[in-house]
């Protein structure tokens, strides 16, 4: 039985950066971790099936199909942390235009089981300059009040995921210029 742990943050927030970094250091001590993107996993089957080109047309999909996709994703990243420890790349909320989604309805917890779940987090400004300046993503433009209620239901959301199955909540602030103790941290609750 591997440790499952769950990364989330909002769009931009370098959590995926952070997640990189930290595995890359326990590698050299010695702490292996796959890495799943979630997002990644949701892609492939979307693609496959015609119903995408690319990854940010996904939270685009009418909730239904996000469900079911998200379903089959979930149950294909459960069936790897059985064998290893993995950290699951994702998100606490997906704000789709009709409204937030959650990204660990009961049904993908119970198959996922998450031992920790780590919220990665940044002041609002950051964030959306953070947006600005990534041209390789389809981000949508929001104002920081936005991005400060995405963040809160991130929260809420993730608490709840907390409830439900006994995982611990973990934030971690990955501030400007300040990667490195974001990095630190993450290592420290992966360890
Ligand atoms: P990312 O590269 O992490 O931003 O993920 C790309 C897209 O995958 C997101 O914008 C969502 O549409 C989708 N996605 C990722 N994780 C989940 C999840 N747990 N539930 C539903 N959709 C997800
Ligand atoms: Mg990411």
């Amino acid at each position: 039985m591997g440790r499952v742990v769950v990364i989330v943050g909002v769009p931009g927030v370098g959590s995926t950066t952070v997640t990189s970094k930290a595995i890359e250091k326990l590698k050299e001590e010695g702490v292996d971790y796959k890495v799943v993107n979630f997002g990644t996993v949701m892609f492939e089957i979307a693609k496959e099936e015609g119903l995408v080109e690319h990854r940010d047309q996904l939270r685009k999909l009418p909730p239904e199909e996000q469900k079911r996709i998200q379903k089959l994703a979930g149950k294909k990243i459960a069936e790897m942390g059985k064998t290893e420890n993995i950290v699951v790349d994702t998100h606490s909320t997906i704000k789709t235009p009709k409204g937030y989604l959650a990204g660990l309805p009961i049904w993908v917890l119970e198959e996922l089981k998450p031992d920790i779940i780590v919220l990665v987090e940044a002041d609002y400004s950051e964030i959306l300059m953070r947006r600005l300046k990534d041209k390789t993503r389809e981000r949508d433009f929001e104002s920081t009040e936005d991005i400060a209620e995405h963040i809160f239901m991130n929260r809420c959301a993730a608490m709840t995921y907390g409830v439900l199955t006994g995982a611990t909540i973990k934030i971690i602030k990955n501030r400007d210029h300040l990667l490195d103790k974001a990095v630190d941290e993450l290592v420290e609750v992966l360890r």
